[in-house]
Order: structure tokens, then sequence, then C-alpha cells
């Protein structure tokens, strides 16, 4: 029987009942309570009749109630949209609208984000997590519903080809589109992970503090380490501080972060105070991270991964294995097993070895298609191959190199100018506290090169002492031409930098 990722808690309830699965606070569940909640929360959605194919959608901090309900809709087989709870309610209005979905599960703290467009939504009943705020007039209490709830007496039949998760893109570039994933695309994105030099064992206790309605926060090894049979420890929100103490008080194993997060945690002063010697990989991924920042930890002796995935890809595409961290910084890796990856030009052709080109990606973990966007779903699928939308670099030895968003690309005279690699220039500045580069309009050269930068406290900066800095490791049409000094930059909930808001307050238009 092929069955969906329901199966993979009765099969460790059956062989190992006992060994811890979910860590949140005080709680601790083992992979039998684990089921067992599953199972039950699956009997109150059918009970409201949730069937296969029906979407469920979630607003929650990550928790224990995220993961069970995302097991109960896969054992329904139905369909989980977990929302970022950072939208506005417009943007939240247009998630539930675009994704039908009739069921609601939601922390009380995002009461304010739904009340007022409830209305305008298809939501038909919701249950609430208590938490700071009230719930909404009407709805159930997920832990009353679930005491009072029976498993649904026969399982629903999967196949790996249904969908079990809908997961909306960060919309760094745009709207966030919703990508719908498959049993088979988490399974394999799990067996990847698996299979690849990060491994991971039944031994290993990963901590996820990236937001679970992230792609990241979700797939990179929070359910790869269930269907091992791992533990997970969930905390609901990222603070470096808390992050590093649950390092220590758990002994985490293995730790994904984004690059923001990870940046942070480079910024502690007090960093060398909390034991870190449980960690065994430090991953990256969702954006690129400053070379600086993986040697701040290689120099602890610590191994950091940087890897590459998208939402579409579930997302685990390839990482930088153990063996080849030290001398290939900046690099993402090559293919995890069951994927492959070309790189191609504007006709589809692939690029000779060395030059840049559009990454493409075929494999069992690409996803389904967007959700209610056939010509987003045309567009990112030709020739078999699912499009990404970023250029790429392979060196001699067929390491990757994830040189830019094609979107975020400029052309200054007529020469290509790749921002994250002016980025990773200037973040060696002492000075530097974040940096971001664009391409604003110009008379002479058609675009040139725009630095928005952030400083540490205290420190002052130039654009002519950028530009004395720069010279020498840049060439010179990729040195900024001018400067804008913010106290941050505008960030996704997954810490990514927004560039088409850059480009729209300072040029007045995105492109
Ligand atoms: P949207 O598709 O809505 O514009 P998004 O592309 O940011 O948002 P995600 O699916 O979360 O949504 O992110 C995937 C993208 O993140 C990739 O296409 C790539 O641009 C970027 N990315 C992921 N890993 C890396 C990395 N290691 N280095 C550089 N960029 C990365
Ligand atoms: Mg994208």
């Amino acid at each position: 029987r092929v069955g969906g990722i329901g199966d993979w808690l009765d099969y460790h309830a059956l062989h190992h009942a006992d060994q811890e699965a979910l860590v949140v606070g005080a709680l601790r569940l083992s992979y039998a309570q684990l089921l067992h909640r599953a199972t039950h929360m699956a009997g109150v959605l059918a009970g409201r009749g949730v069937r296969k194919g029906d979407r469920v959608a979630l607003l929650l901090l990550n928790g224990s109630e995220f993961l069970e309900t995302l097991f109960a809709c896969a054992r329904l087989g139905a369909i989980a949209v977990p929302i970022n709870f950072r939208l506005s309610p417009a943007e939240v209005e247009f998630i539930l609208g675009d994704c039908g979905a009739q069921v609601l599960v939601y922390h009380c703290q995002f009461t304010p984000l739904v009340a007022p467009i409830r209305p305008n939504t298809p939501l038909a009943c919701a249950f609430y997590v208590p938490g700071s705020g009230a719930p909404m007039p009407g709805d159930a209490d997920y832990e009353q519903a679930l005491a009072a709830a029976q498993p649904p007496a026969q399982r629903t039949s999967i196949v790996q080809s249904d969908p079990h998760l809908m997961m909306y893109t960060s919309g760094t570039t745009g709207r966030p589109k919703g990508a719908l994933l498959s049993h088979g695309n988490t399974t394999w994105n799990a067996f990847n992970l698996l299979l690849s030099e990060a491994g991971l064992s039944s031994d290993d206790i990963v901590l996820t503090v990236a937001p679970m309605f992230h792609i990241g926060g979700l797939n990179i090894h929070t359910l790869p380490a269930i269907y091992k049979g791992a533990k997970v420890v969930v905390h609901p929100q990222f603070t470096p501080a808390e992050t590093l103490s649950l390092v220590q008080r758990e002994r985490v194993s293995m730790l994904f972060l984004v690059p923001a997060m990870w940046l942070a945690i480079s910024q502690m002063p007090d960093i060398d105070q909390y034991d870190l010697s449980s960690l065994r990989v430090l991953m990256s991924g969702g954006a690129p991270c400053p070379i600086t920042v993986i040697e701040f930890f290689q120099k602890r002796g610590l191994c950091f991964l940087e890897g590459f995935g998208m939402t579409e890809t579930a997302p685990n595409a390839c990482f930088l294995g153990n063996r080849d961290t030290l001398r290939k910084n900046g690099s993402v890796g090559k293919p995890l097993t069951h994927m492959q990856m070309r790189l191609v030009d504007a006709s589809d052709q692939d690029v000779r070895q060395g030059e840049a080109g559009e990454l493409v990606l075929r494999g069992p973990n690409i996803f389904v298609g967007y959700w209610n966007r056939p010509e987003a779903t045309a567009e990112a699928f030709r020739n078999g191959w699912f499009h990404s939308g970023d250029l790429a670099r392979q060196d001699e030895e067929g390491f990757y190199y994830i040189v830019d968003r094609i979107k975020d690309m400029l052309i200054s005279g007529g020469e290509n100018v790749y921002p994250t690699e002016v980025e990773q220039v200037i973040y060696r500045h002492p000075a530097v506290r974040e940096a971001a580069v664009i391409g604003v309009p110009d008379e002479k050269w058609g675009e040139v090169p725009m630095l928005v930068v952030a400083l540490h406290e205290g420190t002052q900066l130039t654009l002519e002492e950028v530009r004395a800095f720069c010279e020498g490791k840049l060439a010179h049409f990729k040195i900024p031409k001018q400067m804008l000094l913010v106290p941050a930059l505008p960030r996704t909930a997954t810490g990514k930098v927004l560039k088409r808001e850059l480009r729209s307050s300072i040029i007045g238009a995105d492109k």
C-alpha cells in the first residue's frame, strides 16, 4: 500500500512508541502521543466535514498544534495551508479567499488579523489555541475539541501524488503564490536530506525556530526529522538568546536558520558563554548568507552548511557537504541525490561551464503547480524543467554558486552587475551591519549600483570610503555609485531583504 506522510507517525509509534518526538517548552510528546493527538485532530476535522482535497488554514506560531493539524490533514487527504502571521489583514483575506479554506486553526493573538476580514472569507468554522488575546465568538477550543473527538473510523486512501500542503512563497518578488506540494514531494525532500552528507539519524535533535509557515522552517529538517523518527524541539519565535539557550539545554545537534538569524546570532556579544558543543550541523538557506557569517561559526569549530532551496522544491535542492564547507565557502554545494539541476540561457540551452545561467531543476520533490495560477505554472515549467528565476554558476568541480535573482540583476553600461557579489564584499567592512545593493536609473550608464546600508552603532561611513574599500576587490562598474544610510533594511517575515520595496521607495517603481 502506498500511503502518505500520515503513515510516518504510525510507523514510529509502532516501532519506538516512547521515543520523544516533539518538545515545545514544558510539553514533551512521544511518537505514540503525537500519533494519538494527530489522529484525534483528524477526527475533529472530519467531524466538521473536512474531506480529501479540502483546505485547512493554519494561523499558528510554531508549536505542537501546527504539526498535529498538518498530520491530521495528511491522514484525511486534506491540504494544510500555513499562513504567515506577519501579513496584514488584507493579505490574509487574499490568501483565505485564494485557497478557499473552510476551516481555520489559529492562535488567539491573531484574532485581530482575522476578525475584521472574516465575513469576506469562505471560513465556516475555526478552532483556537489560547494565547494572549481573546478568541473570536463562536469558535471552538482546540484542546477541548481534541479531547472530545474520536479518530476517523476509516483511513482515507492516499497516493503519493495527492497534495497535502499548500505553502505560499515568501512574496519577495511579488504577491505570494500558493505552491501545491504532494505527499511524494515532502517524502522525497526528506529522503534526499537523509541521503545527504548532512545526514540525519534517529539520534539527532533538531531545533525549529524559523517559522513553520515558511517551507524552510517546516521542511528543511523538521518533517525530515519526523520521517526518520528523530526528536524535534520547536520554539514559537526566534530570538538569538533563546535559540542558543535551547541548543544548550536540549543538546541540539542540527539547527537550520535563515541568514538574517545567523547574522543576529553572530552579533551577540556573549555568544561564547553558550555551550554549543552538541551542534553537529548548522544549516542556512533561503537567501544569500554573508561569507563573514559563515567564517564566524567556522572559527568556532562548527560545521556550517549553506544550501539552496525554494518553496517549489519542497525545499531541499542542494547542500554543501561537510567535507567541502571550508574550502568552498559561498557555494550551495551539489544537487541532492534525487535532484537534477542545469544552468540555461534565455533559449533554454546549457551555458558554458563557469558562466552564469538560470538554474532549472527536475526531481520528485518539485511541486505540483501554483494554486489558481495556471499561467505562472506554465511559465515556470518549460521543457520539463522547473525554472527557478535564479542565476547560478558552477565551478570546475561542479559546485554551484547562487549568483542572484534574475529580477535583482542590474545592467550598468552594458555590463551585468550581480548585487549579491557586491554585498559580499561590503559585508567585510567593519562598520556595516546590513547591506543591500539595487540598480537605480542613470543617464549615462542606464543603471548604476546603489548601496543601501545600515551601520553598527557609533560608526560612520561615506560613499567615498565605500568606494575606496571596494577598489581592487570589485570591477569599477560594480562599485556602488550612490549610497543611502538607513536604520534597518525592509525584510520579509523570514528575513529576506525586500529589494522591490527598496526600489519602489527609492526610485518610485519596481522593475
Ligand atoms: P517569491 O517567490 O514569492 O518572490 P521567494 O522566492 O523569496 O518569494 P522562497 O520560496 O521562500 O520565496 O525562496 C526561494 C528563493 O530564495 C530562491 O529562488 C532564491 O532566490 C533564494 N535562495 C534560497 N536559498 C538561497 C541561497 N543559499 N543563496 C541565495 N539565494 C537563496
Ligand atoms: Mg520565488
